[in-house]
């Protein structure tokens, strides 16, 4: 195994290499779990193709609640392995990616009447949180402690002060999910020297004469060979291990979760917060995001279509309902200013059994398995964002036994991610100054390129204007539009609005609004005429509504079935239709 020098992201290279060069191991989707088999692999030496039918992280790897955590709640469903799995790799996480990783103090605050709360409820949180601490959450530095009402009211001022008895603070940590899942991939391909490329579809595999695969074909007729496939793609696995007939029943159970967002001025937070849900075993989290704060998430078994889930009406009746028994002034539905939803790709319990619906989604675990089938395909589902790292560690096990080698010690545990090395320089006064930017833009570069961030700044200098706003009152420069189309192959223009920026997440409307500027901008970089330009524009228009749709429907005037379909219509309007056939 000779494996190739690293090369540049760039699709072009990425497409051509696929079709001319052969793999050790070639991986079917580009969410987290791909990108971080794809960086297991390639750092171990192996060479290593990725291919993504849409963008990267454009399934549920952008749509997560952005948590890098143990989770509270596994715990008290006794997985405990799976918490101290995941607090470890969050560890390595603040360790390996420090400018996209970031420690996150939550808040837990216990309601009760007349300034009395239940102790049985303080017993139960406390031995939880003592639980999470032994568990790992020990390893972030700090431990968790009880807090009084006053000092619960001070991180979040709008909660009812007259129901707050006491609470806790313990600690966790936060991440932008899609800029997480682009930085594995390109550690991948810029230091490992993997090909990986977007927009390109297997729709079929290659078979070697004994009929184990080989390879897989893509939609425009491109063969990929390869000694193993990897199926990594997450909720549609059932899809792709459906065209490998040796391979057995659908396991994945969907489940999905909507998130809404709103300024933070309408629910102003500094730490986030755990909110219990009445009438429900659940709770849902208030996470501060820059000057906005999201809440979520939903947990509802899901029958729909896989791409672009829904957000219905009953979505942000749930979670506004949450939030507005504990807070004062209330949310409004027209406050949402933008929402999304993803599916989960859980396991059912019971293989074959999809739908057990006496199981919640909720209490499905969230546990990772790799199967091989009997032509040599081997899946990867279930999991977490945060334990992406040990999945893939797992995954290669059986990728090199595939392959006949010796098992070896994973690359990966401490190995850095792009952006890490050299992010520290980007800090501070100082550093603004010299660089001739303010301390705040150059805060917000260094988390979301680390080391990187010259490179971006660095575009500005030929041309001023690059440093404006992209939408106006978010804090993405026009820059990073350019930097994400020349280096991090953004190739749609929501691409870069709704994952290499997160705008289109934050601020549907007013990202709507500058999507024609922002088209213009990209569009000598990529070629694209004026019809393209309008059929991008379009398509991020109507996502745009389709993000608002439900939230802006007045309460009881549509079912959540009339809404869902306004949603699709919204998404496959004429425009949309026009860029979908640009696309390739
Ligand atoms: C609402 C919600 C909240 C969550 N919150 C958290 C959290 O806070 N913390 C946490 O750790 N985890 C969280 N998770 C879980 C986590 O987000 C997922 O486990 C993870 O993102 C799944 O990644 P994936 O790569 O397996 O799937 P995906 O990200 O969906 O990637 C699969 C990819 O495969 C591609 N694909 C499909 N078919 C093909 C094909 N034929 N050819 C090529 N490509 C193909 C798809 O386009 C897609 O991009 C959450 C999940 C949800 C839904």
């Amino acid at each position: 195994m000779t494996r190739p020098p690293a090369t540049v992201f760039d699709r072009s290279v990425a497409l051509e290499r696929l079709g001319g060069e052969e793999f050790d191991v070639l991986i079917v989707g580009g969410g987290i779990t791909g990108a971080g088999v794809a960086l297991e692999a390639s750092a171990g030496g192996l060479r290593t193709a990725l291919v993504e039918r849409s963008d990267f992280a454009a399934g549920t790897s952008s749509k997560s609640s952005k948590l890098v955590h143990g989770g509270l709640r596994y715990l008290q469903q006794r997985e405990l392995r799976l918490v101290h799995e995941s607090l470890l790799e969050r560890q390595r996480l603040l360790t390996n990616a420090p400018h996209l990783v970031q420690p996150l103090t939550f808040l837990i605050p216990l309601f009760g009447k007349g300034g009395v709360v239940d102790k049985t409820l303080v017993r139960a949180f406390s031995a939880a949180l003592w639980g999470y601490d032994l568990a790992g959450g020990w390893r972030i530095g700090k431990r968790h402690r009880k807090i009084k009402a006053a000092e619960i009211q001070a991180h979040l001022p709008t909660l009812r002060s007259e129901r707050v008895v006491a609470g806790f603070l313990y600690y966790d940590a936060s991440t932008d999910d899609a800029r997480l899942t682009l930085s594995v991939l390109r550690t991948a391909v810029l230091e490992h020297g993997a090909a990986a490329a977007n927009y390109a579809a297997v729709t079929g595999f290659r078979r070697g004469a004994d009929g184990r695969i080989t390879g897989a074909a893509l939609a425009d007729g491109t063969e990929i060979r390869a000694g193993v496939v990897v199926n990594a793609t997450g909720i549609w696995a059932d899809e792709l291990r459906a065209l490998d007939p040796t391979d057995g029943a659908p396991y994945l159970r969907p489940a999905k979760g909507t998130h809404l967002v709103v300024s933070r001025s309408k629910l102003p937070c500094d730490t986030a917060a755990v909110i219990p849900v009445p009438g429900d075993r659940r709770s849902i989290f208030v996470v501060p995001w820059g000057d906005h704060t999201y809440l979520g998430t939903t947990d509802t078994d899901y029958e729909g279509p896989l791409d672009d889930p829904p957000v219905t009406r009953a979505d942000v009746d749930y979670i506004l309902g949450a939030v507005n028994t504990w807070v004062s002034p209330q949310l409004r539905a027209a406050d949402v200013t933008a929402t999304w939803a993803g599916l989960r790709p859980l396991l059912a319990s019971t293989p074959g059994r999809p739908h057990q619906l006496s199981e919640r989604t909720a209490d499905l675990s969230r546990r990772h398995r790799v199967v091989v089938s009997a032509d040599g395909l081997v899946t990867i589902t279930g999991g977490k964002l945060t334990t992406y790292r040990k999945m893939a560690e797992d995954t290669l096990a059986v990728v090199t036994a595939s392959l006949g080698e010796r098992p070896r010690p994973s690359p990966t545990r401490r190995l850095p991610l792009r952006g890490a090395v050299g992010a520290a320089a980007f800090r501070g006064r100082r550093a603004a100054a010299e660089l001739g930017v303010e301390p705040a833009v150059l805060d917000h570069l260094r988390r979301r390129y680390g080391g990187e961030t010259a490179a971006v700044i660095g575009l500005t200098a030929g041309d001023p204007g690059l440093v404006a706003p992209l939408v106006p009152g978010l804090p993405y420069l026009r820059a990073e539009a350019v930097y994400a189309v020349r280096y991090e192959m953004a190739f749609t223009l929501e691409d870069v609005l709704a994952r290499r920026t997160r705008a289109l997440f934050l601020e549907a409307e007013a990202t709507a609004g500058a999507a024609r500027d922002v088209a213009a901008l990209m569009g000598p970089h990529l070629g694209w005429d004026a019809d393209r330009m309008a059929g991008e524009v379009a398509h991020v228009e109507g996502l745009a509504r389709a993000s608002l749709a439900a939230a802006r429907s007045s309460p009881g005037a549509a079912t959540d079935d009339d809404l869902a379909g306004d949603v699709v219509a919204a998404r496959t309007s004429a425009g949309e239709a026009a860029a979908e056939e640009m696309r390739p």
